[in-house]
């Protein structure tokens, strides 16, 4: 599902350093949460499969994250922003990241929630972007995620 989403501010960078499922190679992998999304009851929601993003958020993330680029993708037979590695280039596809419970952006418990690290990005205002919603694991993640 491809939604557009209206987010109100904090909005917040997550991400991790994992392993290049081809190469090996240390590669990051960063996706957004949400607390304060229209229509979501408030409930802290994780984003996938980034299909838009307003130009001052996709700025401040590619400063940090160089790696994280629109590509297509066969599996979700569509362009989206997602993770690459920085050595050989092959994209980690945000359903192998979100889906499985103890995937990177989807852990099940404080351990799990605690190889995050989570900062703001700073925003003017509300923005809007169009994107999946991941619900039910974004309060660990706020709460366990460390702070940079
Ligand atoms: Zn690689």
């Amino acid at each position: 599902m491809d939604n557009r989403l209206k987010i109100s501010p904090p909005l917040y960078l997550i991400g991790q350093k994992i392993f290049c499922w081809r190469c090996d190679s240390k590669m990051s992998v960063i996706a957004l949460l949400a607390p304060h999304i229209e229509d979501t009851e408030n409930q802290v929601c994780v984003l996938s499969d980034i299909v838009e993003l307003p130009k001052e958020v996709l700025l401040y993330i590619q400063k940090r994250v160089p790696t994280f680029k629109r590509r297509y993708s066969k599996m979700a037979g569509k362009k989206y922003f997602c993770n690459t590695c920085p050595k050989c280039g092959v994209m980690s596809g945000d359903f192998f990241l979100h889906s499985e419970p103890g995937a990177p952006f989807f852990p099940t418990e404080e351990e799990e929630a605690k190889s995050l690290y989570i900062t703001e990005i700073p925003l003017s205002g509300s923005i809007t972007a169009k994107a999946s919603l991941c619900l039910g694991t974004g309060d660990l993640i706020l709460e366990n995620a460390k702070k940079i």
